[in-house]
């Protein structure tokens, strides 16, 4: 029966075509000390910090469908902030495809935590993979300069592709909705049956993508995102467009009221971790040697030990949560690591 309905999605999902730029499946993994450490339940962690090339995260995996798109082009087109780890896959992926890489840089949608937050981190490797890089202030429009930068590109004979900010889009959703087939079908293998996927989110399409596979592979599992932009209400509604659509391309049936973004856990903004934050990044790398972000997959914890705290869950209950990846930003905001 499960077997079944694991083998029927893997059919929809196989006929989308894939560039091959992740190693899939990515690890799932027993975290055995911090689920003593919180007493229960058991938790695991789906390893997308380990999806490839460049430190690896979840972009890779949405770029290894959206960019099937890209045949004809020579040139990728995307943006976000200084340490966007979205920006920093796409520079990794063109590196790994042969193709030039612009990116659009946004400064202003957070005020930087320290001087080393413009130099190092991601914004130092996507120069160390090739891209080139161009500072935009920050609108508002996460689209906006970059399908800027693209339109500059044409009159210079350039084939632009346009890789919409976070990766996020109905495709990228679709392909996504992989990681949530592959989850279902290593809890199989290890003989459990996940009460809930957790995981932070931002621009929508790693939940997206996460709840369409959950209702196809996993319907007794919630998949349930935390806010880290501390804009609940338009990350939801992002979720539902790209769920809606990733649905549809993959012909499945999905019902929107099961979106559940997990507000309260962003800290003050998008980009500014909070204590909480700080807590849960330190305990992951005490417990169990994983690099989590300030920026999202540290919020992700925080909200996971928070809904754990709050009694959600018997000590009986597996939860995976999902590492997004994210580490080099953790280089952006040194003061992490002073006591
Ligand atoms: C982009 C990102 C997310 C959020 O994924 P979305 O699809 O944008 O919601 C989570 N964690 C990390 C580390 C990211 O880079």
């Amino acid at each position: 029966m499960t077997n079944n309905r694991l083998e029927r999605f893997a059919a929809k999902l196989v006929r989308l075509p894939r560039v091959g730029l992740t190693r899939l499946p990515t690890p799932l993994e027993p975290l055995h000390r911090l689920t003593d450490h919180l007493g229960g339940p058991q938790i695991w962690v789906k390893r997308e910090d380990c999806s490839g090339f460049g430190f690896g995260g979840n972009k890779l995996r949405k770029l290894d469908y959206v960019l099937a798109e890209a045949s004809d082009a020579d040139t990728l087109v995307s943006g976000g902030v200084v340490q966007s780890n979205s920006s920093r896959q796409v520079a990794a992926a063109a590196a790994k495809l042969g193709l030039d890489c612009h990116l659009a840089v946004y400064h202003g949608r957070l005020k930087p935590p320290g001087p080393v937050y413009e130099t190092s981190g991601n914004i130092a490797l996507n120069r160390l993979f090739g891209a080139t890089l161009h500072d935009v202030p920050w609108t508002g429009d996460r689209n906006r300069a970059i399908e800027d930068l693209a339109r500059d590109l044409h009159p210079q004979g350039r084939k632009p592709y346009i890789v919409p900010y976070g990766v996020s889009s109905g495709l990228g959703a679709s392909g996504y909705a992989s990681a949530a087939l592959e989850t279902a079908q290593q809890a199989a293998a290890e003989n459990f049956a996940p009460s809930a996927v957790v995981h932070c989110s931002g621009s929508g399409a790693t939940q997206a993508g996460l709840a369409v596979g959950a209702a196809a592979c996993l319907p007794e599992c919630a998949v349930i995102g935390i806010d880290i932009d501390a804009e609940p209400e338009r990350v939801r509604a992002d979720v539902v467009r790209y769920a809606t659509a990733a649905a549809e391309m993959l012909d499945v049936p999905f019902d929107a009221a099961r979106i559940d973004v997990v507000a309260g856990h962003a800290g003050p903004a998008y980009g500014v971790p909070h204590q909480a934050t700080l807590d849960a990044i330190k305990l992951m790398g005490r417990l169990e040697a994983l690099a989590l972000d300030p920026v999202y997959s540290g919020k992700g914890l925080a909200g996971l030990i928070a809904l754990i705290e709050a009694g959600r869950w018997t000590p009986d209950d597996d939860i995976v949560f999902v590492h997004t990846g994210g580490g080099p930003a953790l280089f952006a905001y040194p003061d992490i690591f002073s006591h």
